[in-house]
């Protein structure tokens, strides 16, 4: 059973699955890892540069991630 398996089969109580994981993973995250554990990346997350930002023209800040710190942040709908 693939890793990938197992998270599709993930509840958070026993009753309700709360994730809807293709499983798929970009060949641009190959080679990258997680900033937060250091684990292969499987998604990248990009800061939102709002209208009022004082340098407006900067370049977003960004961040690899693996799937379990991607959850963690978006709040288990990746
Ligand atoms: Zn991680």
């Amino acid at each position: 059973m693939s890793t990938n398996d197992e998270l599709k089969k993930e509840t958070t109580n026993g009753t309700k699955p709360v994730l809807a994981d293709s499983g798929f993973v970009s060949g641009c995250c190959k080679g990258e890892i997680c900033s937060v554990c250091g684990e292969p990346a499987t998604n990248k997350l990009e800061e939102t540069i709002f209208y009022d930002d004082p340098n407006k023209m900067r370049h977003p800040l960004t961040a690899y991630v693996c799937r379990e710190h991607f959850r963690m942040i978006v709040g288990g709908l990746g």
